[in-house]
Parts: C-alpha cells; structure tokens; sequence
C-alpha cells in the first residue's frame, strides 16, 4: 500500500536542512510519496525510519520470479482488487500438469505438446508458461527423471509438486539454477520445504487449509529465509476456489502481511470444457499461478485468451499503427479495404483477408484504438479522418483504380467520402467473416 505524504513526513529528520535539494523534509515527502523521489535522496534517514518506510511501502503481494532467462515468469505485485480501478499487472503463468507416474516416452510426448501451447491473438503470442511435474509416483528417482525431461522437453519453466521436501530437494537439484517453484502439498512437510527452497534460491508454494492456517504458517516460512511464497488455500471446485481466492486478495490489499503472496489454484474438473472454464475463472479472479490438465488447443486458447483480455489496461484501447498493410502480392488492381486501428477489428479483417487468399490493401485509420461503430459514434471515423489517412498513406499511387472499400457497418459514410476523396466507394460485409466470399465475388467480376 502506498504511504501518503505526512506518512512518509512523520519518518523524516524534519531539520530542512535542503541537502535532498527540495526546501523542506514535507515537500520532499510529498514528492516521494508521488513516486518521484527515492528515499535514499535524503542522507540523513536513521537506519530504523528507513527500515520502517521500506516494510511500510512493501507491495501487498510479494513479488514472486519463476524460472529464468527467457523462461522467466514474474507474478505478484498487484494492488488493485478491481481491474477497472488501475489495472492488474502481473499476468498468471499458466501450468500444465504431467505425470510422474506416466513412462518416460509419455512424459517426454507430453512435455513436448506443452511447451507447444503457442497462439498469436491480435498481434501478440500468447502461450502457456509452465510445465507442472507432479510426484504421483511417490518415488524420488521417477521425479527427478520427469523433472529433467519435462524441462528439456517442452523448453519451460517447471512447477515441481510433491508430497514430501525429500522428493522436492532431488527434483530441484537436476534443475540447479532454473529456479523452478517448489510446491509442497503436505502442510507437515511445509518447513522442511522451505529449507530445500533456501538452499536451492526457489520460490515456495504451500498448502494449507484457510487463512488461520496460513497467518500461523507463513511467519514460520519467513523466519526460515523464504519470501517468495505462494498460497494454495486448499480448496478444489470452482465455488470453494473463487471464495478462498477472493478472501486471500481482499486480505492482502487491506495489508493482512500473513497472506500478502500471489496465489495457486488448480483446476481438477474431470470434464475437458469444465477444466477450461475452472482454469479462465480462477484468472479472472485471483490466482497468481493455475494449474491445469487442459492440453488440447481448443482448452488452452480460452484460457490464454481471458488472460490476455484480463491483463490489458481497461483504461487503454488496444490499437495497432494506423496505416497501409499490403496483404499478400498486392498489385495496382488490388482492392483497398478500410478500417479502424483498434487491434480486434484489424486482426479480424487481416485474418480474413489472408484467408481468401486475394492479394488485399487494409487501411487502418487512425481511430485512437477504438472499433468501427464505436469510432464512428465519436466521429472519429468519419469522411475526414478517412480521405486524411488515404492522403497520408499514398494509396493512389500504388493502384491504378479509384475504388475503396468501406465497412458494411458505416455505409451511411460513403456519399460523404466520394465527395472528400473524390474515390467512389463500395459497401463491404458487416462482419469480417464475409470478407473472403466478398473479395472472391469481386475478384471474379
Ligand atoms: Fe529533510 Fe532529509 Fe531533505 Fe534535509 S535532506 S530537507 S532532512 S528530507
């Protein structure tokens, strides 16, 4: 939680002295406390305000790392219970289960589809972060073996989950300076885990059964050398998880330190669309890390779809650069499409473009990232924007007709962009999927 200015003021020498360069210690507050001035800037802060001022302005929810490099996942950090109040920050790696108990040529199978779980959504890759290595062997040897081949496997960043600090300690040893996270599932074996985490530098998840349990627990963790903590609440089901998953955010932004860390949820419905709906539920609301068995393409896309439209500022469209996209071997005779900058409505246009495969011009105009109807309600995408944006991208120079494609959603535009452009203009589908028949239609004419 951020300190206000007098907080900060109550710990400062208030001398004025000025050697912060502000001219007293209340303005320096007060611009430290907007963020714009480090504590350090005043030399004269005794040891214990500074120590105070530092554990005071801890971010409510730890700041948790995972892995490393390029397999780095950083979760935590969040302040907001409301994404439309900020925003939230960290995104939720996303891990898929693999079993120890399965042989060697299925854990290497399986590992390998995982680390596949890649899409591009309007411009952006998003993929599935983890791969989660489960002890159900209960035998030591099998789950350093699946560890190692798991990360070798599917080239991600592992989650290792077991019943006993034994097994965890074999497991993280072969994947010495990965930095995976330690899940521990016995809440007896919970300090014995912390020291493998200590000795290892990984981060911790623990399991206990409800917020008491953790006000006593995660002390004890701290104490061992452990900060990077993560809290399984230790329900299963969409209800019980939400509830515990809510109770632990709603604690840690109004500063109960105990359960200040990023949580785990585990999807285990048996059915496959259930999974997927567990999983994108327990992003939305507040897990830091879901593990989940949804392997199948068609389980993951929603999954990291909600994701992607949970982690984006709701303060900011997405928009793409407004400009002239050639798709495919466009020539002087290809048609010219128009649309906004908004990311959904390019994507949807660009993809169906491609699909019919007609070599395409796509004009995106400069609508500050919002979607047709929306633009064209704000006047935003109207006759002037449009001509400027042709004027600005050249258009005329690159095809010999004079024809130009406007949604079907604004054809009330189009007598006034004949007369501001002097082009004539054609009414193209309403929605993106007509495109393909549309463009056919007109390239055989
Ligand atoms: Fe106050 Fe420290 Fe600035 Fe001096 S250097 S004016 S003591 S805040």
């Amino acid at each position: 939680m951020a300190l206000s200015g007098l907080e900060i003021y109550k710990q400062l020498p208030k001398t004025n002295c000025k050697d912060c360069g502000f001219p007293t210690c209340l303005a320096f507050a007060m611009k430290m406390a907007a963020g714009q001035v480090p504590l350090d800037k005043c030399p004269h802060v005794t040891a214990e305000a500074k120590a105070a001022l530092e554990s005071a302005s801890r971010p409510p929810i730890q700041l948790v790392t995972i892995g490393t490099d390029a397999n780095e996942v950083k979760i935590g950090n969040e302040t907001q219970l409301y994404r439309h109040e900020e925003k939230f920050y960290r995104p939720t790696a996303v891990a898929v289960r693999v079993s120890d108990a399965l042989g060697e040529a299925a854990i290497a199978q399986r590992a390998d589809a995982i680390g596949k779980l890649c899409f591009e959504r309007v411009g952006t890759q998003i993929k599935v972060n983890l791969v989660a290595v489960c002890n159900e062997s209960g035998d030591a040897g099998k789950f350093e073996q699946a560890a190692k081949l798991a990360a070798e496997k599917s080239g991600l960043a592992c989650v290792l989950i077991s019943a006993t600090a034994g097994n965890l300690a074999k497991a993280a040893a072969v994947l010495s300076g990965q930095r995976p996270l330690l899940y521990i599932s016995e809440a007896s074996q919970a300090e014995a885990a912390a020291a493998v985490a200590k000795d290892n530098g990984c981060p911790l998840a623990v399991r206990a059964d409800g917020v008491e349990a953790f006000a006593e627990l995660t002390p004890k963790l701290n104490s061992a050398g452990v900060e990077e903590l993560i809290l399984d609440p230790g329900t299963r089901g969409l209800k019980e998880t939400l509830e515990a998953l809510t109770l632990i955010r709603r604690l840690a932004l109004k500063n109960f330190r105990a359960v200040g860390y990023p949580a785990i949820a585990f999807s285990t419905a048996e059915d496959p669309t259930m999974q997927a709906i567990e999983a994108s539920t327990f992003i939305a609301k507040y897990a830091g890390v879901v593990v989940t068995d949804a392997i199948q393409p068609w389980q993951m896309l929603p999954i990291l779809t909600t994701r992607q439209d949970i982690y984006v500022d709701p303060q900011k469209p997405v928009a793409v650069e407004p400009k002239l996209n050639p798709i495919g071997e466009v020539g002087a005779d290809s048609p010219v499409l128009v649309t906004t900058n908004f990311s959904l409505s390019y994507y949807s246009v660009e993809g169906e473009v491609e699909a019919s495969r007609v070599p395409t011009y796509i004009l995106s105009v400069d609508t500050e990232g919002t979607s047709v109807l929306t633009a064209w309600a704000s006047d935003k995408f109207n006759a002037e924007t449009i001509t400027q944006a042709m004027k600005k991208s050249a258009i005329e120079e690159k095809v010999s007709h004079r024809q130009l494609v406007l949604p079907g959603l604004v054809a009330v535009l189009s007598a006034g962009v004949e007369d501001e452009s002097g082009w004539t203009v054609q009414i193209g589908p309403k929605e993106a999927s007509g495109i393909p028949s549309y463009l056919k239609k007109q390239s055989q004419a």
